[in-house]
């Protein structure tokens, strides 16, 4: 890009706009980098909650990517330079696969695993997902696949051939971030998801907001109404969770029950826990 041809061109010369693209480029260049050696990846896991128990019920893989130079970017920075791309493909297959393997042990219910709408619309999802499960012996039952709003497809698409052949194997669906969107309840109860996934930012306008409780209560009356389970998203402390609890919201996740942690580290945990049979598995803060 050449800045020294004259003033008149200058006008059109958006030094900003070249460097985001410049960024982007280096960005898509250092994710296939990452794929091909990926020691740079790693899957996180953050615990889901019983609401009524505290117990453990599943955990959600939270993808995360140590750059060499510029250490951990957050997913919301290169998903969507993913998705533009078409390396989610990939990395949604990497992660799969990841988590396949390092759950395999896991007693609990449910994986959940982020599934981008750009997934959802390549032909040859549903018959990935079907493969790696199959290759690896995860059970279907045991994913649950967490779609966000705008992931509503229309009728007769790849889109919905995926998520019918998925939900034909026994796999999952939940709706992400359920409340930020603009979807029809119609297609909400059309779409058959397990469960809703109700966003963080309801749940930080507790005690602030009255208008954030009730939004939240009547997300939860409505699941139930239609046979759906709540989850309760970025619960932070205990008078959000105690909240959260009385309404009916069938489980919690946040950083007051657990961050996201590496496999090894949440191992450790569902081993300690193992061992307080009889003190109650109730799940104590950390932080
Ligand atoms: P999400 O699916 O809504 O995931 C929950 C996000 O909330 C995670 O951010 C998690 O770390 C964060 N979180 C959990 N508890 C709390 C809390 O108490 N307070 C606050 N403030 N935040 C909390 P993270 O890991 O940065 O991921 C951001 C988003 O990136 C995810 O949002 C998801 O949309 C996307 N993502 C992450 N991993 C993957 C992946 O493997 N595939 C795809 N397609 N998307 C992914
Ligand atoms: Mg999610
Ligand atoms: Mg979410
Ligand atoms: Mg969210």
């Amino acid at each position: 890009h050449s800045k020294r041809s004259g003033r008149s061109s200058y006008t059109l010369y958006d030094p900003q706009l070249d460097q985001a693209a410049t960024l982007r480029r280096n960005m898509e260049r250092d994710l296939r980098t990452a794929l091909d050696r990926p020691g740079e990846l790693e899957v996180h896991y953050q615990p889901l909650i019983r609401a009524t128990d505290g117990t453990i019920s599943g955990f959600e893989a939270l993808l995360r990517w140590h750059h060499p130079v510029q250490g951990s970017i957050p997913p919301a920075a290169f998903i969507p330079v993913a998705e533009e791309t078409g390396l989610i493909l990939r990395l949604g297959a990497w992660v799969l696969q990841q988590v396949c393997t390092d759950t395999r042990g896991w007693l609990v219910e449910t994986v959940a695993v982020n599934a981008s709408m750009v997934e959802l619309q390549d032909v040859h999802y549903a018959a990935r997902v079907e493969k790696i499960l199959l290759e690896n012996g995860m059970a279907p039952h045991r994913l649950e696949l967490e779609i966000t709003e705008s992931a509503f497809c229309e009728r007769a698409t790849d889109c919905e051939k995926n998520i019918t052949h998925l939900r034909q194997l026994g796999v999952k669906f939940a709706l992400d971030d359920f409340g930020t969107g603009f979807s029809s309840l119609g297609r909400l109860h059309s779409l058959h998801a397990e469960r809703l996934k109700i966003d963080r930012s309801f749940v930080a306008g507790f005690g602030t907001d009255k208008g954030d409780e009730a939004i939240v209560q009547a997300i939860v009356d409505l699941a139930q109404a239609v046979g759906m389970m709540t989850t309760a998203e970025g619960v932070e402390t205990s008078e959000q969770r105690d909240l959260l609890a009385a309404m009916g919201c069938d489980q919690l996740q946040g950083f007051l029950l657990s961050r996201p942690l590496p496999a090894r580290e949440i191992e450790q945990l569902l081993r300690a826990r193992s061992l307080e049979v009889g003190s109650g598995d109730r799940y104590t803060a950390r932080r």
